[in-house]
């Protein structure tokens, strides 16, 4: 018994150390949180201790490789009818996800049998502990141990190709192949904040930034620096005339963390995506100041990318992932799927919720913001293939230029990407973005014109606060930004 002992203490001690160590709970980890408090509740009983610390050790080698393949699945559909110039070359990939509803394409087109149709038959999905784990396992690639590509958060593939975030600052081109998904995403701040005006709007709680700035200043939370979420968070502050950088503290915490954090105090507010701010409000912790779809309706979101080599070497494999993906969002966006979607995505080899009701909601468009305000509104949801702007799924080359506009103007990027035309932004872009392949696999699947875009552009973008972003002219909407980093 006393071996057991110092065997399980040794396990709790390496799990705690490790774990905050390799940032091992990230967004949307329900399932190691969830895994956490079982491991609690029974006060480290030696049998847990034995699962616990093999989930750990496999978790110390890098990434816990919890993969989902299809190549043991029947077939949900019928396998289509591959002519000899589109049979892929290669029936193989390992996809990377994060469990939050951007993720949601991937996981439909695995488990409804959308990847094998196009003769993807093993294609394997791979949960990621983190955003960082991700990066990690897309540089080496699956011949590494890693991944091939998968769901990213943007510009993170811009910022891999341009080896800004990569160890070594080695340049790993990627090629951005579709958008995941829109909306789907929310501020969260902790419920001590009730009733003090934070909302979309900030004017009535600038006295208690103020106030929080000189003693703790307000502390907000995202899940990887320089993307959606931190850029989300920032761009409401902004808005409102709070400086990101000098009134509050932001930072990187993993998900499990900020909610201890919330539930001490010291964390006043996280953006991610949904399930995670949504069950928040469920366990009355916090509420949710604004949805993503209150700051940029029919926003970018996440974005479906893989390593360049892959897509080169297996041009025809690329298609047939993206034509599954295609399917899969077009299944999603029929409303009269997503009590299955939800069911299918909540079990705990993907997201480990305790009930799939708390993804079924928010996939109607129904919120309860913790703060009195409800939403029921079904153009508030997520849309994965089409919404009152047209195609999410297109990955239109004028939402990757505001994004790396964003990293300029909060000096994550030099601004020579934006000046001069942006004409290094566009480079960039025209390198990265790889919208020609989505056009080919959407003709290919037969949709009809009218669903394929013509233009790289989707146009003028207009934010909540009348801000607009025109695409032809990044640096004048710079420019007209109050609050910014850079000297432009
Ligand atoms: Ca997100």
């Amino acid at each position: 018994m006393a071996l057991a002992r110092k065997y399980y203490d040794f396990a709790g001690i390496l799990m705690s150390k490790l774990w905050l160590k390799n940032n091992f709970v990230n967004v949307g980890d329900l399932v190691v949180s969830d895994f956490l408090n079982q491991i609690t509740r029974r006060k480290f009983i030696v049998t847990a201790g034995v699962s616990a610390s093999a989930v750990l050790l496999k978790g110390c080698l890098g990434n816990p490789p919890e993969t989902t393949g299809n190549s043991a699945k029947s077939g949900v559909q019928a396998v289509a009818n591959i002519s000899a110039e589109q049979k892929p070359e290669t029936t193989k990939v390992k996809l990377g996800y994060i469990p939050i509803v951007e993720s949601a394409p991937l996981i439909i087109a695995l488990e409804k049998g959308f990847f094998a149709k196009y003769g993807m038959s093993d294609v394997e999905i791979s949960k990621q502990a983190s955003w960082g784990s991700a990066r990690d396992n897309v540089e080496i690639g699956s011949a590494g141990g890693g991944i091939d590509g998968g769901q990213w958060q943007m510009p993170m593939p811009h910022l891999i190709t341009e080896g800004k975030i990569t160890k070594g600052n080695k340049p790993i081109p990627m090629y951005v192949l579709a958008q995941l998904v829109t909306h789907g995403n929310a501020i969260a701040i902790a419920n001590k904040h009730l009733g003090k005006g934070i909302s979309l709007k900030l004017d009535a709680a600038k006295p208690l930034f103020a106030q929080l700035k000189s003693s703790t200043p307000f502390t907000a939370a995202f899940t990887f620096p320089h993307v959606n979420q931190d850029l989300w968070i920032r761009y409401w502050l902004a808005a409102s005339g709070i400086d990101p950088d000098t009134d509050v503290k932001l930072l990187t915490v993993p998900a499990a963390q900020t909610v201890a954090n919330m539930k001490t105090g010291t964390m006043d507010a996280f953006s991610t995506g949904d399930p995670w701010p949504f069950r928040l409000v469920n366990d009355k912790i916090g509420f949710m100041a604004a949805l993503t779809a209150e700051i940029w309706k029919n926003h970018p979101e996440e974005y479906f990318a893989m390593r360049g080599d892959w897509v080169d070497q297996n041009p025809k494999a690329t298609k047939a992932l993206l034509k599954g993906i295609m399917e899969a969002q077009q299944w999603l966006d029929n409303f009269d799927n997503r009590q299955e979607a939800a069911e299918i995505l909540a079990v705990k080899k993907y997201f480990g919720l305790s009930s799939p009701e708390i993804l079924a909601k928010p996939f109607q468009g129904q919120y309860d913001m913790g703060d009195g305000r409800k939403i029921d509104d079904k153009s508030m949801a997520a849309y994965y293939w089409k919404d009152a702007k047209g195609s999410v799924s297109y990955p239109y080359q004028s939402h990757d230029l505001w994004f790396i506009t964003e990293n300029v103007r909060w000096g994550f990027l030099p601004k020579d990407y934006i000046t001069n035309g942006a004409t290094k932004a566009k480079e960039l872009i025209k390198k990265v973005n790889r919208e020609d392949i989505w056009k080919e696999a959407a003709k290919e699947l037969g949709i009809p014109a009218a669903d394929i875009p013509t233009s790289t552009s989707r146009g003028v973008e207009e934010f909540f606060d009348g801000v607009k972003f025109d695409p032809e002219n990044p640096e004048a909407y710079l420019k007209s930004l109050k609050l910014k980093k850079a000297s432009i």
